[in-house]
């Protein structure tokens, strides 16, 4: 076999082996049907079984709560950044948004567009380096949800508890950090992840809603953006991402393989312990970004003495077959994604990595 990348990408990202192996093995006659799940109805028995069986798996991977409902969805999470607002804002009625970075400020800024917009909290002061205390977290009287962002893939903060909103309907925006650890969904109204980073390949995005969010819509907007629509045709309303989705349902299938939550977290967390020591460790050489209480356990940003390093180091990674470790374009530095799918052997080979580079610098 060729040899795989360590794959460090933000997303998409990194897929288990075992996944994309399952995958390619029946890959050109799925379930003895003389084709590929991408060459089937969506409508056929085949498809839809896979479909219902990745809304149940992923259900039962978050402790079966009572009243959720999955959909999926496409044009990524962005496309949830305008669906929440279209479907929730009514006339005297605003979004709370919590500013923790980059993608809370799209959310934001796309409710904005749509109608009334408040800020519940904001790290902006902080450059965004670190989570809003809970207790500072406050919607508006008139807020129709209270909108947060688990895990900020590009500044590498991430929510350790997520705040209490009372009857404000709770959205999080999990793109980056879903299934990563366990967490009590009943918190949550609704909850959204493109799953390009930790559920399976892009073109798929998974809504776990509680159903009296999302049986009713507003029927002045477009058809496709009511989540009434999807609700009422279980995801089927037009033609859904079929190959992401089965690939979702493979994904998920793995993750009860590694014990489920519990048991992808304790993983997550050696990993990003390991780098995160070495970091600290580092004599100043590597500097971690993030505020240590908000740091992220999926996205690792850091940064060394200078942008001229910075640049040495992600060259020479590169060439030792360490892949997508320069930090996002808008803040620069380096980032290392190390999403469920991403083992420990790869994650402490790039701990090694580090440490030769600094040893190469004298
Ligand atoms: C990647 C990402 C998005 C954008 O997802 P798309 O599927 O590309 O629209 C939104 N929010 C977070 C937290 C992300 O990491």
């Amino acid at each position: 076999m060729s040899k795989r990348a360590y794959n460090f990408n933000a997303g998409p990202a990194a897929l288990p082996l075992e996944v994309l192996e399952r995958a390619q093995a029946e890959f050109v006659d799925f379930r003895e049907s003389g084709m590929s799940i991408m060459e089937m109805s969506h409508r056929g028995a085949i498809y839809e079984s896979v479909h219902n069986e990745a809304q149940q798996r992923l259900l039962s991977l978050l402790g079966n709560p009572t009243g959720y409902k999955v959909l999926f969805t496409q044009g990524g999470a962005s496309t949830q950044f305008a669906m929440i607002p279209l479907n929730f804002l009514s006339e005297g009625k605003v979004g709370s948004y919590v500013m923790t970075g980059s993608w809370a400020d799209k959310a934001y800024k796309e409710a904005k567009l749509v109608g009334g917009v408040h800020v519940a909290a904001s790290s902006e002061e902080q450059k965004f380096l670190k989570i809003p205390e809970l207790s500072s977290i406050k919607a508006a009287d008139n807020a129709a949800y209270l909108h947060v962002t688990s895990n900020e893939t590009i500044e590498g903060t991430q929510y350790a508890e997520f705040p209490d909103s009372g009857s404000i309907p709770l959205i999080g925006d999990m793109s980056s950090d879903i299934l990563s650890r366990a967490f009590d969904v009943n918190k949550f109204g609704l909850i959204y992840a493109g799953a390009q980073k930790n559920l399976g390949p892009s073109g798929v995005t998974v809504v776990i809603a509680k159903e009296e969010l999302i049986a009713e819509s507003p029927s002045h907007i477009p058809t496709i953006l009511r989540y009434s629509t999807h609700t009422k045709n279980n995801s089927l309303y037009n033609t859904p991402p079929s190959f992401s989705v089965y690939m979702v349902n493979e994904v998920l299938k793995w993750i009860e393989e590694q014990g489920g939550l519990a048991g992808v977290e304790s993983k997550n967390r050696e990993k990003a312990g390991l780098l995160y020591e070495y970091i600290d460790g580092s004599d100043g050489f590597y500097r971690g970004v993030a505020d240590p209480g908000s740091r992220s356990i999926m996205n690792v940003t850091f940064r060394m003495q200078s942008e001229d390093l910075e640049k040495q180091f992600v060259k020479a990674a590169e060439l030792e077959g360490f892949i997508g470790l320069k930090g996002h374009r808008s803040v620069g530095g380096l980032r290392a994604s190390i999403y469920n799918a991403v083992p420990y052997e790869n994650v402490k080979a790039l701990a090694d990595f580090m440490k030769h580079f600094r040893q190469t610098q004298g």
